[in-house]
């Protein structure tokens, strides 16, 4: 369990009681990743657990419910006192009003997600974007840590970003905001799941990757494979690196004029390539820019904690609220 070392004053009240901690949950199609977390952002308690999403909406909102105050009890059993709920989610959601819009994972339909684990525990409670929240742990405690102006890319299955400023992240007016995964650009490219032909999402997320080596080659293999193979010199997963890199360096450019930022700090499965992603990348987007100040490219330093973390924050975030 790495605990990320956390300055006094970033995410804590400062004065919080000592067993003081915020029950968070990450929510994603497949697993739940779960953790108490005390107020200055360390990981008291971790633990795992199936989504389970074939069994519809309402199921899952239920275990949602039913984890929660198990982790909850779990604390109170360890001497600990749980003061908050934070909850992060897929999809659209509207922080404001505490409501999980709309997810393609977990089929929420406008499920007002914060009002029932206030009901069901009890306790002040935060809902958030998985990406946003992850964000602005990247932000306040990760790769970011230090600069005010942070572009988080969560590279995987699909493409997202969130845009977190001051320790803020931005989710727009309607809980949408950061789809730069739908921004298209490859007009003629392949066929998103959103409906356009050429989002960035189609081309350049892991899972395009693997599907676009396996078009090529007829050999199906995952994104980290495709890296190996171009690593080592094979031409055609090397053409689908290259053709990836540029795909995501015309997403960051554009990225860039929009939000200017001083860091992009890049997450997700395809961030597991490290230098092999961040070196070209950082090239083809300098090629890009012309005026634009060119952002620091930072790999990811949270990993798959970093939305639990960020819900805990978001929930920390309520509490401190004036
Ligand atoms: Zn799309």
């Amino acid at each position: 369990m790495t605990e990320p070392a956390v300055p006094a004053t970033s995410a804590a009240t400062g004065q919080a009681p000592p067993g003081d901690v915020v029950v968070a949950l990450d929510v994603g199609g497949t697993g739940m990743k779960c953790a108490l977390v005390r107020p200055d952002g360390r990981v008291a308690h971790t633990e795992r657990h199936h989504t389970r999403a074939e069994r519809g909406p309402a199921a899952v909102v239920e275990s949602i419910l039913d984890v929660a105050e198990g982790l909850a009890g779990k604390a109170r059993a360890d001497g600990l006192t749980p003061v908050a709920v934070g909850l992060a989610v897929p999809g659209v959601v509207d922080e404001t009003t505490g409501r999980a819009v709309w997810s393609a994972n977990l089929g929420f339909r406008d499920v007002p997600l914060r009002e029932l684990v206030i009901a069901r525990l009890g306790l002040p409670a935060a809902l958030g974007h998985d990406v946003r929240v992850g964000g602005l742990a990247e932000a306040r405690l990760g790769a970011g840590r230090g600069t005010r102006h942070v572009l988080f890319l969560a590279i995987g299955t699909g493409i997202a970003a969130a845009h977190v400023v001051d320790g803020s992240a931005f989710g727009g007016a309607h809980g949408a905001a950061g789809e730069l995964g739908h921004v298209v650009v490859r007009p003629d490219g392949p066929r998103c799941g959103c409906g356009r032909l050429g989002c960035l999402e189609a081309v350049a997320s892991a899972a395009a990757v693997g599907r676009r080596y396996a078009t090529l080659t007829g050999i199906p293999a995952t994104a980290a494979e495709v890296v190996a193979r171009a690593a080592g010199g094979e031409e055609t997963a090397a053409r689908v690196w290259r053709e990836t890199i540029d795909a995501l360096a015309d997403g960051l450019a554009i990225a860039q004029a929009l939000y200017d930022t001083e860091v992009v700090v890049l997450g997700g499965g395809l961030a597991e390539a490290g230098a092999d992603l961040l070196d070209p990348l950082g090239v083809a987007l300098r090629q890009r820019l012309t005026f634009q100040t060119e952002p620091r490219l930072l790999r990811a330093a949270l990993g798959d904690e970093a939305g639990s973390l960020g819900a805990a924050l978001l929930a920390l975030d309520t509490l401190n609220r004036p």
